[in-house]
């Protein structure tokens, strides 16, 4: 009877191992190449290490217990397993849960098309920036770009061509840009950038090479309209470009001060960079 006893505890424990390696491999599989792979990867050769010594325990000493008190044992394997097994599966729901969240946040904040941020990001973002620029005295400073004729795509096109060439603007912006300015997507055709620690002159720069970046790249659609192969189309910019100042000194006034540069260079004959505040005008 302690000897069937024995076996089967030992038994029930090398199945809890075996049966833990396929949550583990699910896991291992979620996870980048790096040092915490390597670390899960390290319980793996630990799992097969006791599943080899759990064999050996069945084959060594298996039958052999007589004594009450020589339960001890095979109940400490079958806990242990019990555990391990436990452990791996509550890891693995873990890190299936906040892959969710981190997701549905990413998903929260991204525009679906062109996948730069959403005006929700945006609005959120351009306050903290405000805030952090007003007290610690810093520069800030933001470009509203428009397409110009954008219109003019979607009805000589079609909308998926409209779209394509969404796209393709923002990662054009998005790529030319460093890392830590924010670029987002603003409304329909417009794209607002968020240049930190930068006054009206370096923002400027920043416009006017946009603009010529986009003035000279070919964007690849798919004329829906017309021949329905795909064609390259060039399409053009304006931006107007506003900072922070003693006046303009919230982000509603620093929008509309961006706004307003921008309702100008559509007016001077787009295709230009307006600035709010100093008047610098960049034409083609
Ligand atoms: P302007 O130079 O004055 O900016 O002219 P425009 O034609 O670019 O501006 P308008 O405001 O007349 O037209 C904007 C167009 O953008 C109209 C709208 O259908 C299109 N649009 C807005 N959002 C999307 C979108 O998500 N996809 C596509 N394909 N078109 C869009
Ligand atoms: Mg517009
Ligand atoms: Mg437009």
């Amino acid at each position: 009877m302690i000897a069937w006893l024995s076996a089967i505890f030992v038994l029930i424990g090398l199945a809890a191992h075996i049966a833990t390696l396929v949550p583990l491999r699910r896991l291992i599989a979620m996870l980048p190449a790096g040092s915490l792979r390597k670390k899960w990867l390290a319980m793996a050769a630990m799992i097969v290490i006791f599943i080899a010594g759990y064999l050996g325990y069945i084959v060594v000493l298996c039958g052999k217990q007589t004594e009450w008190y020589e339960l001890i044992i095979p109940v400490i394997f079958l806990l242990g397993a019990l555990f391990v097994w436990l452990t791996i599966n509550l890891s693995l729901q873990t890190a299936a849960d906040l892959r969710r969240i981190v997701l549905l946040e990413s998903e929260n904040i991204t525009d679906p098309l062109t996948k730069v941020y959403n005006r929700r990001y945006l609005d959120r973002r351009l306050d903290v920036e405000v805030a952090r620029a007003k007290r610690y005295s810093l520069e800030l400073s933001i470009l509203m770009l428009d397409i110009d004729h954008f219109k003019r795509v979607n009805d000589t096109y079609g909308h998926p061509a409209g779209d394509t060439t969404l796209s393709a603007l923002s990662s054009l912006v998005k790529n030319d840009l460093r890392e830590l300015e924010v670029v987002a997507r603003y409304g329909g055709e417009e794209f607002l950038v968020i240049c930190t620690n930068t006054a009206i002159g370096g923002a400027v720069l920043v416009a006017e090479r946009l603009r010529r970046l986009v003035e000279s790249h070919l964007i690849e659609i798919a004329d829906s309209y017309g021949t329905n192969k795909n064609i390259q189309i060039s399409i053009s910019v304006s931006i107007g470009a506003a900072s922070l100042s003693a006046s303009v000194d919230s982000k509603e006034k620093l929008l509309r001060a961006a706004d307003k540069a921008l309702y100008r260079a559509k007016e001077e004959g787009r295709n230009r960079v307006i600035a709010a505040s100093t008047e610098i005008n960049e034409t083609p």
